[in-house]
């Protein structure tokens, strides 16, 4: 049995109160959840405190963050970045490193509290994991790391006592709904989705009329490129439900998905007695960013709040499976579990690549998945080394898909 963040509520509650000052790592500063946790970071400079910031390549943004934030260590994870950068660009105080070895030497740093995991894609899994192991607060934005090792990643949490807290919005929401009630009486979760800019079209019309400018699109979220196409594709919601079944320790049966195009109610619990939940804001990520870092505790907002004075219209829809068939993709996953989760991720991050380079169709993307995922060698319960082998042969198998190959 893993260890699930919701069983953990009840018993850590205490325990995981924040520090007085919490001192935070934030790995991937520079993209969309690091700059929104900079800013939360900012409003609360009293009680929350920058310690290190990282970026992949792009140090001119890393810099800024480090002449406004001034931390302690700044790390630029492709070592190559060593010769590029500017010679003051980086404020005195701030240590710069490179290379990814120093992802895991900010996680495990002791003078670090809470460790943000906003790097997008597999490459978050390392200092996520080197975070868990040190026994870190870890505000998880990087769903990849529950796709990919969800039950290595639970375990390990459960082994060292690290409090894994949600920053992916539906997931922080289910976290936040499920503290009315007991982990034993939930019935189901149900998984908010926008329906991204493609909702209500028709597999005919996807075929036709997608195009990579339309796909980058979002209705209601900002957010980094890969996500975004990921939510066009519904690929997003596929391993949304795939971190929920691990989080939360739940069955693929326990887990719903509505498509609801405010994104204001951002996913609901039901429990046994047939009582919904929800937790409702505005679509802005510094609120479950900031509730990651505060937890238990609520602090003033920082980004805009609801206005019950105006009239407010909520839908709800059932998904389009034949439309978006990742979803299915994300329930036979969440179902399968094993090594199922790795190789579904890195092909989806190569045929979301070749997407936005032009050369894969945007209905092949769930297309070439669904291919790998059904060639793969599958093991219900693989190492990491071997979870890392496979994440290697569904980027070079999607590298080389063509859509002949389909049946
Ligand atoms: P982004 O593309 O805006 O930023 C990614 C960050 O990771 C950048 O700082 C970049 O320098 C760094 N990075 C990229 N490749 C790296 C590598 N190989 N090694 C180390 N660092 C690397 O991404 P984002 O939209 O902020 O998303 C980050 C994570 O949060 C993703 O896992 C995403 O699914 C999740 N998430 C994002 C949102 C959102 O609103 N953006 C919402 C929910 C969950
Ligand atoms: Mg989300």
């Amino acid at each position: 049995m893993h260890s699930s963040i919701a069983d953990g509520l009840c018993e850590r509650c205490v325990p995981s109160e924040p520090p007085e000052l919490n001192r935070i790592s934030v790995l991937g500063a520079t993209g969309s959840i690091g700059t929104s946790c900079l800013d939360v970071i900012a409003a609360h400079g009293s009680r929350l405190q920058a310690v290190a910031l990282t970026a992949h390549r792009n140090w001119e943004p890393l810099a800024q963050q480090c002449q406004r934030m001034k931390p302690r260590f700044a790390v630029l994870s492709d070592a190559s970045m060593r010769q590029q950068i500017g010679g003051n660009a980086f404020p005195r105080e701030t240590e710069v490193w490179f290379g990814a070895e120093g992802l895991e030497r900010i996680a495990r740093h002791p003078d670090v509290d809470t460790v943000v995991c906003g790097i997008v894609g597999a490459a978050g899994l390392r200092g996520a994991w080197a975070a868990i192991e040190a026994g870190k607060r870890v505000a998880l934005a990087n769903k990849e790391t529950l796709v990919v090792a969800g039950p290595l990643v639970m375990q390990l949490a459960a082994k060292t006592g690290a409090v894994l807290l949600p920053v992916d919005s539906e997931h922080s929401a289910v976290f936040q709904a499920l503290q009315s009630g007991r982990r034993r009486d939930l019935k189901r979760i149900v998984l908010t989705a926008s329906g991204g800019p493609f909702r209500g079209w028709s597999r005919e019309r996807l075929e036709r009329e997608v195009t990579i400018e339309r796909a980058l699109a979002h209705p209601t979220w900002q957010m980094g490129p890969k996500i975004t196409i990921d939510s066009a594709t519904m690929m997003n919601k596929a391993l949304e439900i795939i971190e929920a079944r691990w989080l939360f320790d739940l069955d693929a049966d326990q887990i719903a998905v509505v498509i609801h195009p405010q994104s204001i109610v951002h996913s609901f619990v039901e429990f046994l007695d047939g009582s919904v939940v929800a937790q409702l804001s505005p679509p802005d990520m510094k609120l479950p960013i900031q509730y990651a870092l505060t937890y238990p505790e609520r602090w003033a907002a920082t980004s805009p709040t609801m206005d019950w004075t105006r009239s407010h219209q909520l839908d709800f829809f059932p998904p389009d499976d034949e439309a978006f068939p990742a979803l299915k993709l994300g329930f036979e996953v969440a179902r399968r579990g094993g090594t199922c989760g790795a190789v579904l991720n890195a092909a989806k991050e190569v045929a979301v690549q070749r997407f936005l380079e032009g050369n894969l169709k945007f209905v092949d993307i769930p297309r070439a998945c669904g291919d790998i995922l059904k060639e793969h060698n599958f093991d219900a319960q693989p190492t990491l080394t071997e979870l890392l082998r496979l994440d290697d042969w569904a980027r070079k198998e999607m590298q080389q898909w063509k859509s002949s190959q389909s049946i």
